[in-house]
């Protein structure tokens, strides 16, 4: 996983944040994310501190692609049935492909998501429902 640092002129590059080598995914995302999740709450409660000014630190967003961005929310792959990540439709499958017919769902929310509305959404809970503020 890479951070970027965004304050005023964006001539910061990525840099490393989570680094995982392995033949698989992780086994237990707390275990993975264990140390982070700590540190952002740390950052976030507290700033940093660069030749003596203080900055806040606020996660704006993670950028995954599909699979990864629904393991680290422990959420539904993009093939289930209740993948969808902007509303609570159920899809169905036509030809081994994930239909989402309707087009008027409950949207999801940062609040519906750390509540888990909707159970087959989830997988089980993802350790970024430790992390402070609202990662919309
Ligand atoms: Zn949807």
């Amino acid at each position: 996983m890479s951070g970027k640092v965004h304050y005023q002129q964006c001539f910061y590059k990525p840099f490393a944040v989570l680094i995982y080598f392995g033949t698989s995914k992780p086994v237990s995302l707390d275990d993975y994310f264990g140390d982070f999740t700590t540190e952002v709450n740390r950052l976030q409660a507290n700033g940093v501190t660069i030749m003596e000014q203080r900055f806040n630190v606020r996660i704006h967003w993670f950028i995954c692609d599909t699979p990864a961005r629904a393991f680290i929310k422990g959420t539904k792959g993009h093939t289930g049935f209740y993948a969808c990540e902007r509303c609570e439709i159920r899809g169905f499958k036509e030809d081994r492909v994930p239909q989402f017919s309707r087009i008027h769902c409950p949207e999801r929310t940062d609040e519906s998501f750390r509540r888990r509305s909707q159970q087959r959404h989830h997988n089980p809970k993802s350790p970024f429902l430790q992390v402070g503020n609202d990662l919309s």
